[in-house]
């Protein structure tokens, strides 16, 4: 017989120092009867992490950074406190499919979230998935390894969070796939803030700065995301998370501009009615969903007011604007390893852009050229999925510095 385990949730926080790291321990702060910190990893801010394992405890503390993880260790033990560090991908992996956790919040940005998602879905746990780059890049893996491992899988990003309550009740992402079709379902409908530069004059989206870019008009988020917003990559990755949480086609997805980000995502369905999930932006209510999920529980968000908000509207996505959004429903219907090699590229564009190697208006040309320089294989295995990464890495690379060294891709 199963043993049901008593007292509060064990938790670990993948990427606990980020903008959903911070949001998700407020939740929990909030909760400590409910939850409890098992685990807490960080690439290399040690300040920060120290920090907070002052305030959680956890047993765990992991640094992807060897050096860092050993000057965590000695302001831990000078602190008194017993919290075990370690570091490298092996501990990250470790501490997601620990034994006293249920709930894996994966919330490392990039490529470099992938194995330890997929240490918490081979674990059998609930994953919180804010993540996206994990699904992008191995839909078929982790979502098969979420099945045949009994996990949970509940989305984290906004919009997926979103369609999820707007969808049946009893809807998992985790159990074996339905066509949305046969739940009555016509589309699903995306919406998108449009980021900073959605009025901008086009001419001047050549010198925009990073700054700039990541000055995101709506949502607090991390240097990456911000920028993914900007060029609208980040809509077009969410489109392919969500072919993969809802078992869909990219042509099946609208995106939505929806400026003021009072409605999170939308389901239209046959009938004619359109369900939608609204709240106001702060990261902390999907957070809060998914934990507690098929709960609700408090979250700190301020709840709603529409007389302040008085006004929403909608708008048709510019695809010139935004090239990078047809690059990904390219990308997307393709299927194999091309969101893997679409997300490698601009991985790779938009910390060149961060660093101020390339302008903003090059990162969609270094992931079309890369795109087009690679081959899609079919992508079922985590071998393949990683050399797609590594080749196209490596071709993106190259196009950021010819484009460095001439000034231009054309
Ligand atoms: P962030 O940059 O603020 O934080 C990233 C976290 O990952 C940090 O804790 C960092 O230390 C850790 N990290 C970075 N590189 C690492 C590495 N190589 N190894 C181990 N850890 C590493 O990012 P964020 O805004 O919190 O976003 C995190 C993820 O959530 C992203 O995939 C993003 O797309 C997604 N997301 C974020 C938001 C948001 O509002 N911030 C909304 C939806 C989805
Ligand atoms: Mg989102």
């Amino acid at each position: 017989m199963a043993v049901i385990p008593t007292g509060p949730i064990g938790v670990t926080v993948l990427g606990a120092t980020g903008s959903i790291g911070v949001s998700t321990l407020d939740v929990i702060a909030r909760h400590p009867e409910r939850y409890r910190v098992v685990a807490l990893t960080a690439n290399t801010q040690v300040d920060r992490l120290f920090e907070q394992c002052r305030a959680f405890a956890p047993e765990y503390a992991v640094l992807a950074d060897a050096t860092a993880a050993e000057q965590l260790q000695q302001r831990l033990r000078a602190a008194g406190l017993e919290t075990t560090v370690l570091s490298g991908v092996d501990s990250l992996e470790m501490v997601a499919a620990l034994e006293q956790t249920r709930q894996v919040m994966a919330a490392i940005v990039g490529a470099a979230g992938l194995r330890p998602t997929l240490a918490a879905a081979y674990a059998g746990k609930r994953i919180l998935l804010a993540n996206k780059e994990a699904l992008v890049m191995s839909g078929k893996i982790l979502m098969d390894a979420v099945r045949e491992n009994d996990a949970e899988l509940l989305p984290i990003d906004s919009e997926h969070n979103a369609i999820f309550q707007s969808l049946p009740g009893g809807y998992s992402c985790a159990q074996v796939p339905r066509e949305l079709q046969a739940l009555g379902v016509q589309k699903i409908l995306l919406t998108a803030s449009g980021g900073p530069f959605r009025t901008m004059d086009k001419a001047r989206l050549e010198s925009v700065t990073p700054e700039q870019a990541c000055a995101h008009p709506n949502w607090s988020m991390g240097q990456k995301i911000s920028v993914d917003s900007a060029t609208m990559m980040n809509k077009g990755l969410e489109v392919i998370e969500a072919c993969w949480l809802f078992n869909t086609k990219p042509e099946q997805i609208q995106v939505v501009i929806h400026p003021q980000s009072i409605v999170h995502s939308m389901v239209s369905y046959n009938d004619g009615s359109v369900l939608a999930q609204m709240g106001n932006p702060d990261m902390r209510t999907p957070i809060a969903h998914a934990m507690a999920w098929p709960e609700r529980m408090v979250s700190g968000v301020a709840a709603l007011n529409l007389f302040e908000v008085a006004q929403l509207d909608f708008e048709r996505p510019d695809m010139t604007r935004f090239p990078c959004l047809q690059l990904a429903y390219t990308a997307g219907e393709a299927g194999g390893t091309g969101p893997a090699i679409l997300n490698a590229a601009n991985e790779i564009a938009v910390q060149s852009f961060l660093d101020k190697k390339i302008r903003f208006t090059d990162i969609p040309n270094i992931i079309s050229r890369t795109m087009e320089q690679s081959t899609i294989e079919n992508g079922e295995t985590l071998g393949a999925v990683l050399a797609a990464d590594a080749a196209a890495r490596e071709m993106a690379t190259a196009w950021v510095l010819s484009t460095a060294a001439s000034g231009d891709l054309k």
